[in-house]
């Protein structure tokens, strides 16, 4: 079936789905395949369950009028998606980097929302079929989106650009994360790039850039460059005031400085919420209600958040770990003017080779930091020269904390998602 058809199908229908765990009345369901199911299979229970049109990929279980054949699934949402996007021709911002994509898209759509009809990636769906998905909620109504693109491998954005095709970008920052997909730290940087590469390549078009990142400022040749960062005079500019436990930063643009109390931990979220209010006073927010904005949204992704229990203070960053993101966190929380500090900090993972040096560094950064109680977990962190108390698994610092429970302590967890430290909370 030629695309035009099919998305003549998509158009029929009100949403896409790949789950029959979440098929909607009248929505579109595309089977994919991963290492463990085949979407194929479902097809025709989807129908059942509402939906109007399935596309599969094996003829096998083309068995109904309404589920439609095509030769790849993915590949054909993909196209779909891309489709739609230039049918509607919505604005995009593309949003890449190692660190902080899903914090400053969240920042930029607060920030954007002032002024005008956003769509923005749900979540953290910012992968080969989260990008698709997020395109394709696209509506006449949506004046802009916000789309975050991941990567653990080189090619990967590229693939990510040519399908939303952004009219805008930034990348927010590149650093050491996923080295065994990419293979060194240039590799990260020029799979980054691969969102200016594109950008470039359309022509006159603008890329908010952080004026003080050495690697992204290389890579900006023959784009228009919008600043923010920490230097004064830049189109938006900011510093620290204050992080005791939340951000607080002044913002200098347009000759005004604002005062910002944000409801987000960490003082690398003054780059992220800079980057926002750039970004509105780009499209023509003005700078006090794009500083409002910053200031009223509150993280609910156990990202960036406080969670206080009876006992403590968490802070929960337990969803992802890479050596930038890791000493970004520390030194946050090493600035932190509050008493009794404790750190929970479990493997950063998909390291490669690099992997025991980059454990050492954060072993060693630690015993500068004033912390009170050090726990380690996983093998790597064992396997470093370290001050403090380490456990193979998540479950033996449970079991620990279950006979002592630590209180009056503000804590940071921290560690690749696989350590599952996001189970500490619920015993803290
Ligand atoms: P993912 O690759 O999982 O999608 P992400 O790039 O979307 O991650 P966030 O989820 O926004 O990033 O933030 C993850 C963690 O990265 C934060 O909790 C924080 O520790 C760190 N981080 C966020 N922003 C920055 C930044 N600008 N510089 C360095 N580290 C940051
Ligand atoms: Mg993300």
């Amino acid at each position: 079936m030629e695309l035009s058809e099919l998305y003549t199908r998509f158009q029929a229908c009100n949403g896409v789905t790949t789950d029959t765990r979440r098929c909607t009345e009248g929505s579109l369901f595309v089977a994919l395949k991963g290492a463990t199911f085949n979407g194929n299979a479902f097809a025709a229970q989807a129908l059942r369950q509402g939906c109007r049109y399935a596309l599969v990929d094996e003829a096998e279980y083309a068995t109904e009028p309404n589920i439609i054949l095509v030769d790849d699934c993915l590949h054909t949402l993909q196209q779909l998606a891309n489709y739609h996007r230039r049918r509607l021709g919505t604005r995009i911002i593309g949003i890449t980097g190692t660190n902080g994509k899903t914090t400053t898209k969240e920042l930029i759509a607060a920030v954007l929302k002032q002024k005008f009809t956003v769509h923005y990636t749900q979540g953290n769906l910012n992968n080969h079929i989260g990008v698709p998905l997020t395109l394709l909620q696209l509506t006449e109504k949506d004046d802009i989106a916000v789309v975050e693109m991941g990567a653990n491998h080189p090619g990967e954005i590229r693939t990510l650009v040519h399908i939303a095709e952004p009219d805008y970008g930034i990348i927010t920052n590149v650093g050491k994360a996923h080295l065994e997909g990419f293979g060194s730290f240039e590799g990260v940087i020029r799979t980054k790039g691969e969102l200016y590469d594109f950008l470039r390549e359309k022509g006159g078009t603008t890329v908010f850039v952080q004026h003080e990142n050495p690697y992204l400022n290389k890579l900006t040749e023959g784009l228009q460059c919008v600043y923010y960062g920490q230097e004064p005079g830049l189109y938006v500019s900011g510093e620290v005031s204050g992080c005791s436990p939340f951000l607080a930063f002044c913002c200098t643009t347009d000759g005004q400085t604002h005062e910002v109390q944000t409801h987000l931990i960490g003082t690398y979220n003054l780059d992220n919420a800079l980057a926002a209010i750039a970004i509105g006073r780009y499209f023509g927010v003005d700078a006090e209600s794009a500083c409002r904005a910053i200031e009223e949204y509150v993280p609910q992704n156990n990202r960036s958040q406080l969670v206080e229990t009876s006992a403590n203070k968490l802070i929960v960053d337990a969803y992802n770990a890479n050596p930038t993101s890791m000493m970004a966190a520390l030194e946050n929380f090493r600035r932190m003017e509050v008493p009794h500090k404790m750190v929970v900090l479990g493997d950063m993972k998909e390291l490669g080779e690099g992997s025991h040096e980059e454990h050492q560094k954060i072993a060693d950064y630690l015993m500068q930091c004033g912390i009170e109680r050090i726990i380690l977990v996983g093998n790597e962190f064992a396997n470093t020269c370290h001050e403090g108390c380490c456990y193979a698994s998540v479950d033996e610092v449970i079991a620990a904390f279950s006979q002592n429970k630590p209180e009056g302590y503000y804590i940071l967890i921290k560690g690749s998602n696989s350590m599952k430290l996001s189970r500490l909370p619920e015993y803290l």
